[in-house]
């Protein structure tokens, strides 16, 4: 049975004000980690290749759903060569469940092929040696792979300590006060970029999909339940707001990046 939480840990009111930005993310971090646990990234990690695949297939989808074209491609693809000499109209037909299939396969298409004359075969692993900045540089060259990405090959692949933010982290980052009139994912990930404390940026991106996902909902966020409501700087929180749900440590949603191939 999983053990059931209290997520009312007790903040002093308006704790944050005056703190440097380094010291609230850094609290904000702990308190979900003292709520949700702490996320510990997998020894074996996937190919840069097939988390590059993966995410893209992630994208403006639910885990579910891509995980499932995740799936149902490598199972018709064994590797990445046959996927790049099939038909785009029978990729997307494979990869139906994630949504906007034909436009992820044809831009699968167009990344396979790049990649291949770039680096001469399938394979990322030329990247290892090079900067998280290149990285992000180099793979961001390619039609329909943005910041976010790029990030999550980074720190799902190669295991750098780097953040991602996607539209859900982008609205937590927001609500609590973290970033400064950032209109768009990627400025929250240059504004977060300084103020991950070391060692963080898996755990911490983590823990904020987790929260998002149990707690502070796009819609109706759940405030009366909410650990960090005193750092919250949201308009719309409401201290009465819940559902009829309860958060624990174990019961974590499913995640697609954490569970492709490896
Ligand atoms: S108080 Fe409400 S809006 Fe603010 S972080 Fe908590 S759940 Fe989200």
């Amino acid at each position: 049975m999983s053990q059931q939480i209290n997520t009312r840990i007790p903040v002093k009111a308006a704790s944050h004000a005056g703190k440097p930005p380094l010291a609230r993310v850094r609290r904000i971090a702990g308190v979900l980690e003292e709520v949700l646990g702490l996320p510990v990234q997998p020894r074996n990690l996937p190919s840069s290749m097939d988390m590059l695949i993966a995410t893209v297939l992630s994208q403006n989808t639910n885990d579910r759903n891509s995980h499932h074209a995740y799936a149902s491609l490598r199972q018709r693809y064994p590797t990445w060569q046959a996927v790049a000499e099939a038909p785009v109209r029978a990729i997307a037909a494979t990869i139906r469940s994630g949504g906007m299939a034909d436009q992820k396969a044809a831009r699968i298409k167009g990344i396979l092929r790049t990649i291949r004359s770039q680096y001469g075969s399938y394979d990322l692993s030329a990247l290892r040696t090079r900067s998280n900045e290149e990285i992000i540089r180099e793979l961001t060259q390619l039609k329909g792979v943005g910041t976010k990405t790029a990030a999550c090959v980074l720190v799902f692949s190669l295991g750098r300590d780097v953040f991602p933010v996607d539209t859900h982290v982008h609205r937590l980052c927001g609500r609590l006060g973290l970033t400064h009139n950032s209109r768009t994912p990627d400025d929250t990930f240059e504004q977060m970029k300084p103020l991950i404390p070391v060692g963080k940026g898996y755990s911490f991106h983590t823990n904020l999909i987790r929260f998002g996902r149990k707690v502070c909902h796009a819609q109706r966020p759940e405030c009366g339940r909410c650990p960090l409501f005193d750092e919250c700087v949201f308009d719309g929180k409401d201290r009465e707001a819940v559902r009829a749900t309860t958060v624990s440590k174990t019961d974590h949603s499913f995640m697609l990046l954490d569970n492709i191939s490896r």
